[in-house]
């Protein structure tokens, strides 16, 4: 089997796994009330590989690099640009033709091309069999995998052998012929629970008396001693919303107990080997911010089209202001648009492995994270105050309310009341509902803090080049005329 089908997906999810959300153990998690839309969202990246416009399938679907079997493109290890750049389209189209991101194999195979180019640092040949192993396994079942990175972490000046316990970090608590013993608690991974397997690396450098916390693995979801614990969610749309014919987008994040779960040594990335945590934590950054990067495109651009029909419904798209505002809007989209290109077009090979430009995808995260609050209020401001007070769709349909609000919250003659209700509850959402509120704290922190871009930003510029054009240019290191002239 290749490619499955979305109720071979969500078949696959009933396995016992140990799954709760707000104070309830679920038993099956497609059936459940928030999660289930969570397992439709992500299930949808099944239904693009079975599209029938070839346009769309031969985008998510690619020939396996020995035998020819159709199997998911996410499941080629890049090796070019264009490797990259399809990565790429294929995150953005996914938004695009489905609302939202299926995060099924993104995260999971950002975690996996970094384990292979240390693995191949590293020189161990049975970690870099061990990893091409679980790879040939995913594409022949057709798997959905998260990446599980960030640990708990405890106190955070602390490193992870001085916790007030050793388990802020997930480590080796023993170890035998057959495989590691392994303790600790990853937070906030998307699409956990919904998943058939989890990929686990180290979320930092590790030091000399940390090898125990230097590890890279893989297990099944419903592997005995893991337990999720799931965020709460909206679940699907209800009577009160404006809302498109389709059904809801949503996804789910889980904090991942490991309670002493064994990891057969077949499964096993790296095991103590602390020099190169360092390594395999920052070549998975890249890979995942430039996945953050390629999503956030659509998503800002949904957001965007919010501030250009709101202007439109309340007639003010020709004042000057608004304009104003509407290029700050555009070039803060476009710009994020061209780095992400940039970071597939420029990419860094380590061995035969394309690694997307590690300063440009960090610019391009950093340019998105640290102005999307700015970006955001332009468009509360173009939308106008009915975006926080809008009635909901149940005073709508009310037939003592109805026209009363058909006749009173009209904007331009050019659009029915109906339509601009519509646009004024997507722009809520998109920015001022307990979801844009989530996407905020989405913004500053997934994929990374801000700190954490710029270290990466200061780690890759030449500033001594900077530093040295300057010196040139004040007369304190010789100029370098046309032939030493
Ligand atoms: C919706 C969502 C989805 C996510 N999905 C995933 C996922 O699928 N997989 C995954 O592995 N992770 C995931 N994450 C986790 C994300 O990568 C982290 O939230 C991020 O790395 C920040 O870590 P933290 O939340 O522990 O924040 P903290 O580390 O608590 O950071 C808070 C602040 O403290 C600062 N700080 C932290 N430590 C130090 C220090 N030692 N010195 C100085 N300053 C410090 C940070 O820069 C930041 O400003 C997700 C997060 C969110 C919000």
């Amino acid at each position: 089997m290749a490619i499955r089908t979305v109720d071979e997906y969500k078949e696959s999810l009933r396995d016992g796994r140990h799954v709760y959300i707000m104070g309830e153990k679920v038993e099956d998690v497609t059936a459940h009330p928030v999660l289930g839309p969570t397992c439709d969202t992500v299930g949808g990246a099944y239904e693009l590989c079975a599209s029938k416009d070839p346009t769309v399938r031969d985008l998510y679907v690619a020939p396996h690099p020995v035998t020819g079997e159709p199997i998911s493109r996410f499941y080629i290890t890049p090796h070019t640009k264009e490797d990259l750049a399809n990565r790429s389209k294929m995150i953005r189209r996914s938004i695009e033709i489905l609302g939202d991101l299926p995060f099924g194999r993104d995260i999971g195979t950002d975690c996996l091309n970094a384990a292979f180019v240390v693995a191949g640092k590293m020189g161990k040949k049975e970690y870099q069999d061990n990893a091409a192993n679980f790879l040939e396994y995913l594409r022949t079942n057709d798997l959905f995998t998260c990446g599980a990175v960030t640990d708990v972490k405890g106190d955070r000046s602390k490193e992870p052998a001085n916790q007030k316990h050793p388990d802020y970090y997930v480590h080796v608590v023993d170890k035998n012929k057959e495989g590691i013993i392994v303790k600790g608690a990853k937070a906030h991974i998307t699409s956990g629970p919904i998943v058939n397997e989890i990929v686990v690396i180290p979320t930092r450098q590790m030091r000399e008396n940390e090898s125990e916390y230097a590890v890279s693995f893989a297990i099944p979801a419903n592997t005995k001693g893991v337990t999720f614990i799931c965020r709460g969610g909206r679940g699907a749309w209800t009577e009160h919303d404006f809302h498109p014919d389709n059904p809801i987008k949503t996804l789910t994040e889980a904090i991942i107990i490991f309670d002493n779960v064994f990891v057969p040594w077949e499964r096993v990335f790296m095991c103590g080997e602390w020099q190169h945590s360092m390594l395999l934590a920052y070549t998975f950054a890249t890979f995942h911010r430039f996945t953050a990067i390629s999503y956030k495109i659509p998503l800002v651009e949904t957001a965007a089209g919010c501030a250009v029909a709101m202007a439109k419904y309340n007639g003010l798209e020709k004042v000057g202001h608004i304009r104003n505002k509407l290029a700050d809007i555009a070039a803060y989209v476009e710009t994020l648009r061209a780095l992400t290109n940039a970071a597939a077009f420029d990419p860094v090979m380590y061995g035969d492995i394309a690694v997307p430009n590690p300063l440009i995808a960090n610019m391009a995260k950093l340019h998105f994270a640290s102005k999307y609050h700015s970006f955001i209020e332009l468009i509360q401001d173009i939308g106008g105050g009915i975006i926080g007070t809008a009635p909901d769709k149940k005073d709508w349909d009310h037939p003592d309310l109805h026209d009363y609000l058909e006749h009173y919250l009209g904007g331009s003659a050019k659009f029915s009341t109906e339509e601009r209700m519509k646009m004024i509850h997507e722009t809520m959402r998109q920015t001022c509902s307990h979801e844009s509120a989530f996407h905020e704290v989405i913004t500053v922190h997934a994929e990374g803090s801000m700190e954490a871009q710029k270290m990466m930003i200061l780690a890759e510029s030449p500033l001594s080049r900077y530093e040295e054009m300057a010196r040139r240019k004040a007369g304190i290191i010789p100029w370098q005329g046309i032939d030493g002239k």
